[in-house]
């Protein structure tokens, strides 16, 4: 299996083609596109019909293994074996099993239809970040010690990546995290989860200034090749592909959950960022996963509800992105989007590099075949299953009520962006699966507001906020930051 990146003319294809332990550590391709796979592994009926019985982490190790075929497989099914586990995954809540991993709980099977939660978020962090992450964490350690290799991780966070990464990489060999995060700015909930951890190889930086500020230094400290050379820097962002196909293995799960037959098919509403989950559902598809629906659920910032609904992309300015009570969906642009449009446009680089061009200089581009557009690819999107939906503060209110009210669960505030958008798709005789991407517990105060009363929170996490913190405060100053990292990397 090899890689090429979305932008890749024929001849830099033919030329780079990678393995997957290449890109692990990688961000962007070289020539600032994204790495897929040059096509995509099959998966057969029987197959399928096999994979019905296994467990999480056995299934992880099936799926993975058709795209990591440079790691041994007895290495893969060993670390797959100790990520997915019921003690990694175990905030499930009442009536869940964990070692389900992502239990599937049936909110309603009504003439509208079924309607499913699959639950993502049993992990260290309460978010669905850590089904990716927790993996990476035992990926990097594995290519790292296989190189007598480092790798220091520099990346900012406003809340849920940076969490997800510290909890997977720490105590890990070879690998440091220094993460920026705005002073002050995070929950009380989210700044004790990460700055509780006393692991030495975990370095919480809380700079004075706003998250912008904190995201200006990664790019100013990355942007000295020589640096971050020196210092081995990398990151965990959510373009990393290691991180997107480590998300197929749930669409496959919860299509096994739902069904009973291969003849059955299923669709998937999910709450949507920077399109990198739903992207491994889309991944899932296309390797003959009979999935019917991908719905993309927005909040406010619906830079992809628009495009689903009209063919144009049209990135946001600072000033049109909203903060909103479901965060972690708060983009101006999508990042993993340029992966499903290479797709659309019939996997040509150089159209896709093109359109690229243009959301730099003109903000977006339109594939609505309208005039002036630049290409009429829009009216395929439905053959790749995909369809979205918008949810507002409102709408975010009054669903995490009627859930609570009918089903006796508190879902936190992007999951209600999901159900909102789930049931406007609802078909008879295809079961809906909602992803949950996040616990109540961690966006509390948006609970507060719609019932009245707090979250429940899981065991363990009574008080965390009464912990003692590591952390340091800095000024946004990109010369004082280096010397920090230099200082602690000892390279
Ligand atoms: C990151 C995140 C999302 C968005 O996921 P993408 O992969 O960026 O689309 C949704 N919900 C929660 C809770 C998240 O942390």
């Amino acid at each position: 299996m090899h890689y090429v990146s979305t932008r890749a003319t024929s001849a830099s294809a033919a030329r780079n083609p990678q393995r997957f332990s290449d890109i692990l550590l990688a961000g962007l391709a070289p020539d600032g596109g994204l790495y897929l796979p040059e096509t995509y592994p099959q998966v057969s009926g029987a197959e399928l019909d096999a994979w019905r019985k296994l467990s999480y982490a056995e299934l992880a190790y099936e799926i993975l293994r058709k795209f990591a075929t440079d790691i041994p497989d007895a290495d893969l099914r060993a670390l797959t074996a100790k990520t997915y586990t019921p003690e990694v995954y175990r905030n499930a809540r009442a009536g869940e099993a964990a070692a389900d991993i992502t239990p599937l709980r049936v909110l309603e099977d009504g003439a509208a239809g079924k309607l499913v939660l699959q639950a993502l978020s049993n992990g260290p962090t309460l978010a669905f970040k850590d089904m990716a992450m927790q993996l990476l964490g035992n990926l990097f350690e594995y290519a790292l010690a296989k190189n007598n290799d480092e790798l220091n991780i520099f990346g900012a966070t406003s809340g849920d990546t940076g969490s997800a990464a510290e909890y997977a990489m720490r105590g890990k060999r070879g690998v440091r995290v220094f993460m920026l995060s705005p002073h002050k700015k995070m929950s009380a909930f989210q700044t004790a989860q990460m700055f509780s951890l006393q692991d030495p190889n975990i370095f919480n930086i809380a700079v004075e200034g706003v998250f912008d500020d904190c995201q200006d230094m990664v790019k100013a400290v990355s942007g000295d090749l020589s640096f971050k050379a020196r210092h081995k820097i990398g990151t965990v962002n959510s373009i990393n592909w290691a991180r997107v196909v480590a998300q197929v293995v749930y669409y496959f799960r919860g299509y096994l959950g739902a069904t009973t037959d291969n003849s059955q098919k299923v669709s998937f509403t999910v709450p949507s960022g920077n399109f990198g989950n739903i992207c491994a559902g889309h991944i899932a598809r296309m390797m003959g996963l009979p999935i019917d629906k991908l719905v993309a659920a927005t909040n406010e910032n619906d830079v992809l509800d628009e495009f689903f609904r009209t063919g144009r992309y049209r990135v946001r300015k600072a000033a049109e992105t909203f903060h909103t009570s479901s965060p972690s969906m708060d983009i101006s642009k999508a990042s993993n989007f340029e992966r499903f449009v290479y797709e659309l446009v019939g996997r040509d680089a150089e159209r896709t590099h093109a359109l690229f061009r243009k959301v730099d200089t003109d903000g977006g581009f339109d594939l609505s075949g309208g005039p002036g557009s630049d290409g009429d690819e829009w009216k395929l999107v439905g053959q790749y299953g995909f369809a979205s939906g918008k949810s507002t503060h409102a709408d975010r209110l009054a669903t995490i009520r009627d859930v609570f009210d009918d089903y006796g669960i508190t879902i936190d505030t992007h999951t209600a962006d999901g159900i909102k958008v789930a049931r406007e798709h609802l078909a008879p005789g295809v079961p809906m699966i909602v992803l949950e991407t996040a616990l109540a517990a961690k966006f509390n105060e948006t609970i507060l507001e719609a019932l009245g009363e707090d979250a429940e929170r899981p065991a363990g996490f009574e008080g965390i906020e009464a912990l003692p913190q590591r952390f340091v405060v800095m000024r946004p100053d990109v010369e004082a930051m280096k010397a920090y990292i230099a200082q602690h990397t000892g390279l």
